[in-house]
């Protein structure tokens, strides 16, 4: 239809990645297409003509099937503009406004995993990479804790409703990580029954709500008197909300 907004369909790639492709009238955009191949045969099946690419950052598990895509549909491409992105068309840093599928979306930087990370929002979806994860979040490859926290807080701020597309599907063992920070956190508990459902059935537990994450993700939840705590039996001396966060990260990377 000619009114609203874009469909969202999951292409699965590599091991646990996911590539999200928008679909509307015909036209499609893709987020992070780490692998081409897949991509390719899904536009094909579809019929679609590849307007836009938007990537996150400068993995290769995120931007790796570009120059295939470019060479066949010359879409534009947009990524940061302070990461090195193969055919990048329109370098943001953050805070643009652009128009993708007749659609508004809106530009986040939100480094910590790589120093110059975007995120990409339109009202009830958010496609934020390898920042924001099914109750977990992106290792610091190049961000500082300080970074990451400003990032994390920039997209809790969104409204609760919006949907959480991730590029990984991390939450199982995200989850087991964040039970162990937070053992009797009741929401989080029947996450983990939900989230185990899902998969033993196949299906993605992505994406999640933003209030399903502020209710059971560690790493928005650094504040909670809870997870100060287990921060402080990880090495925390420093209570306040980076040190926090730095030391449930670390805790994690180790896990
Ligand atoms: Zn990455
Ligand atoms: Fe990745």
């Amino acid at each position: 239809d000619s009114s609203g907004m874009f469909e969202i369909l999951l292409i699965p790639a590599f091991k646990d990645n996911y590539i999200w492709l928008l679909v509307r009238d015909g036209h499609a955009a893709v987020v992070d297409p780490g692998d081409p191949t897949p991509v390719i045969a899904r536009l094909e099946a579809l019929q679609l003509k590849l307007d836009t690419i938007l990537i996150t950052h400068h993995h290769a598990d995120h931007q790796g099937g570009v120059e295939e895509l470019v060479a066949r549909w010359q879409p534009r491409v947009f990524g940061p503009a302070k990461e090195s992105i193969t055919g990048c068309t329109h370098p943001l840093s953050g805070g643009e406004r652009i128009e993708v599928l007749g659609q508004a979306v809106d530009v986040l930087q939100v480094g910590g995993h790589t120093r110059a990370h975007l995120a990409y929002y339109v009202p009830g979806a958010v496609f934020c990479g390898d920042t924001l994860f099914g109750a977990g979040c992106g290792r610091l490859f190049e961000g500082t804790p300080a970074q990451m926290c400003d990032s994390l807080a920039r997209l809790a701020a969104l409204p609760d409703e919006t949907r959480i597309y991730c590029a990984h599907e991390y939450t199982e063992m995200n989850l087991r990580f964040a039970v162990a920070v937070e053992p009797h956190n009741r929401l989080l508990r029947e996450r983990v029954e939900r989230v185990a459902r899902l998969r033993a059935a196949g299906l993605p537990s992505v994406p999640s709500t933003l209030g399903e994450e502020k209710a059971t993700n560690p790493f928005l939840r650094c504040g909670e008197p809870a997870v100060v705590a287990a921060a402080q039996a990880h090495g925390a001396v420093d209570l306040s909300l980076v040190p926090v966060f730095a030391a449930i990260r670390g805790w994690r990377n180790s896990f």
